[in-house]
């Protein structure tokens, strides 16, 4: 009775041995540095001259975190870029997109952290969410204050997106993006505040999780659109995007603006318009025109909050235009780019527009 009492406690033991090894595998976290503030450095550490963004490397970014991080994940890193994000281009997002895509299909990568300037860091999360295959966890973090100066924001953000990625909760959320303790969706965020380290804040909805030391907590799943095995714009299928252009209103504009984009090529024109994506007169000729000549417009607004609808103001159905809904003038302007690489049919794209 007591060698088989023995043998079920010896064997208990073992499976939950088993278990918590399976459970307490460290994750292999990749990481792939772009640039930003948070690789900036300058002379001054209270910003009394100019930093440059993208700077310090990745390797010693990462010398930089404490070293429980080595706890929490297997790091591997890699410099793809080294630019302030101001510089971010169509071109590198397929580069980018394209790595980020073939990591998470190998079974060696758990999840991968982007590192990134503020100023369009939500343009690469939205591109990123919409054509990478993968449940994995994949970040985005930033800082609003360069390595170099007092107070830097960019060691904390780093370890905080490390232990996010980390984290299995994080998995099938799609892209996420950690900064000032706070985790947002690629699905609604956007960048509110131009030098203050709590920048980031959803569009429509608020965050969706807070990480605390290594503990993650996600408060709520508002992200409009999870992450599937089948991304709407696969990035394997995408060759190039095509030229789309962001026009800004004001009282007194004039269709000029929009001419000229027409003249120097754009195939579609997102107007972020005044109130609910509304435009004077002149514009509005001006528009009609591009859209009669094959040029997609999409009208958003200038407005940072709510949506810019259809059957407004504006007759959108009789002129063929495309109504943002959600989505703020730089999101608007990356789902046509990638909506035109399937279609040029006004429904589908308008269906696009609510749908992501
Ligand atoms: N200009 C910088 C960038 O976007 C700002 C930042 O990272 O906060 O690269």
């Amino acid at each position: 009775m007591i060698n088989r009492l023995f043998h079920i406690v010896a064997l208990t033991m073992c499976t939950m041995f088993f278990f918590t090894s399976i459970t307490y595998a460290k994750p292999t976290v990749y990481i792939l540095a772009t640039g930003g503030t948070i690789a900036g450095a300058g002379t001054s550490s209270t910003q009394k001259t100019e930093y440059k963004s993208g700077s310090v490397l990745i390797n010693t970014l990462l010398n930089a975190l404490p070293e429980d991080i080595k706890e929490i994940a297997n790091l591997q890193a890699e410099q793809v870029f080294k630019i302030g994000s101001q510089n971010m281009q169509p071109e590198y997002w397929l580069t980018l997109a394209k790595k980020v895509n073939s990591l998470v299909a190998s079974k060696e990568v758990d999840a991968v952290v982007i590192t990134h300037g503020t100023d369009t860091l939500e343009e690469t999360a939205l591109f990123l969410n919409l054509t990478v295959q993968t449940t994995k966890p994949i970040i985005l973090v930033g800082a609003m204050r360069s390595s170099t100066s007092l107070s830097a924001d960019g060691p904390k953000n780093l370890y905080d997106a490390i232990v996010v990625a980390a984290n299995p909760q994080s998995a099938n959320r799609g892209v996420l993006a950690v900064m000032n303790d706070t985790i947002l969706s690629a699905s609604d965020i956007m960048k509110s505040d131009t030098t203050a380290v709590q920048t980031f804040t959803g569009i429509n909805t608020s965050a969706i999780g807070k990480v605390w030391g290594k503990n993650v907590f996600y408060l709520n799943t508002v992200e409009k659109r999870k992450y599937s095995t089948t991304p709407p714009f696969p990035i394997t299928s995408i060759k190039a995007l095509p030229q789309v252009d962001i026009l800004y209103g004001y009282a007194g504009a004039t269709g000029k603006a929009v001419d000229s984009a027409v003249a120097n090529g754009a195939q579609a024109i997102v107007y972020a318009g005044v109130g609910n994506g509304n435009f004077s007169d002149s514009v509005e000729k001006s528009l009609i025109n591009a859209s009669k000549k094959g040029v997609v417009i999409v009208r958003s607004s200038r407005v940072p909050y709510g949506a810019t609808t259809q059957w407004n103001e504006v007759d959108d159905e009789k002129y063929g235009f495309i109504a943002s809904w959600w989505n703020n003038p730089q999101r608007a302007r990356i789902i046509i780019m990638l909506g035109l690489t399937k279609t040029k049919n006004k429904q589908e794209l308008q269906k696009m527009m609510l749908e992501y």
